[in-house]
């Protein structure tokens, strides 16, 4: 199907992109990468009448490390994160996930802070984004303020982004050294949206982890943080009875829908496999270190 007809503008700085989106209100997308957006104006799911390109937004552009932060702008591509030797430095969790985003022809445009924006329950940054305690900027031009992760998804495809907002990068804490990470997710195909997938971050020391941070994706309108599967693994050596406690945790905190390709019991079994193999591979990278 063809898109319907809209206008596009091109702009130059996130003030001219928020005093547009306050002009056109809900007629008006911004447009990044394009590629969920343009399927979604290819199947008209979405019919607005301007398109804003933000592609050209300077300050909202490249990866950086300064002030004890990773700086990734809300513009860096999949493929910028996926290949960032400074990512694979501080934050490897991201290294890890870029991978399973779609393919490579869509890597090559999607970007960060569309994927964080259109915030789809089952999309890779969102969840690692939360389990790297990020924290994002948003500015309407005029004003910035910031808003930690954990606090910006509100429910499915639901953002604290207000409606003249754009999201111009993501702050991460410099992880300490012993911080470790890991990355796992089931699809049907390799590029497919998760089925159930996992972000896992932890220090580990000496074959004990503190701070764990246990977030799923695929499981429900959000990224979800498994606290009480947290709470049991906390302080302890992941030996198999906390895991099986841990696991045992995660049929009060996760409530998956089910889906065409699983049901909501298959969805649970499979995040206690992954809550499996993710802490196996964050413990045995220490083992390693
Ligand atoms: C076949 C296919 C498979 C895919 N598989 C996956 C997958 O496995 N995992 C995954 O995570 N994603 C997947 N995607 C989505 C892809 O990662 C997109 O790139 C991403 O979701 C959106 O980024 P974008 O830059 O293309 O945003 P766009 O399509 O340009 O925009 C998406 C939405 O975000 C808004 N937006 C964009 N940037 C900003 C900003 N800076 N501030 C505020 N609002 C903004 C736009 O207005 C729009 O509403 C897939 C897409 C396709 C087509």
């Amino acid at each position: 199907m063809k898109a319907p007809p809209f206008a596009y503008r091109r702009v130059d700085s996130v003030a001219a992109a928020a005093a547009l989106l306050r002009e056109h209100g809900d007629e008006a997308r911004l447009i990044a990468g394009g590629q969920t957006l343009l399927a979604t104006l290819g199947m008209r799911l979405s019919e607005p009448s301007l398109l804003i390109d933000i592609r050209g937004i300077a300050e909202m552009q490249g990866i950086a490390v300064a002030d004890g932060h990773l700086r990734i702008g809300a513009l860096a591509r999949h493929v910028d994160v996926e290949r960032s030797a400074l990512v694979a430095r501080h934050l490897p969790l991201l290294s890890l996930a870029a991978p399973h985003i779609a393919h490579a022809a869509i890597r090559n445009r999607g970007t960060f802070g569309g994927s964080i924006a259109f915030a789809d329950p089952a999309a890779e940054w969102p969840a690692c984004t939360v389990a790297a305690d990020g924290a994002l900027t948003l500015s309407d031009g005029t004003r910035s303020r910031t808003v930690a992760a954990a606090d910006f998804f509100l429910g499915l495809y639901q953002t604290a982004l207000r409606p003249d907002e754009l999201i111009t990068a993501v702050q991460f804490p410099l992880p300490g050294p012993q911080r470790r990470f890991s990355f796992t997710e089931l699809a049907r195909r390799h590029g497919d949206y998760a089925t159930v997938g996992l972000a896992l971050a932890g220090d580990v020391t000496d074959g004990r982890l503190d701070d764990p941070r246990i977030v799923y994706f695929g499981v429900g309108g959000t990224p979800v943080r498994a606290r009480a599967a947290e709470a049991a693994l906390a302080g302890g050596r992941a030996e198999p009875a906390a895991l099986d406690r841990a696991v045992a945790e995660l049929g009060g905190e996760l409530a998956p829908a089910g889906d065409l390709y699983a049901a909501a019991t298959t969805k649970l079994h499979l995040a206690g496999v992954l809550l499996r193999r993710g802490i196996q591979s964050l413990m045995a990278e220490d083992a390693q270190s």
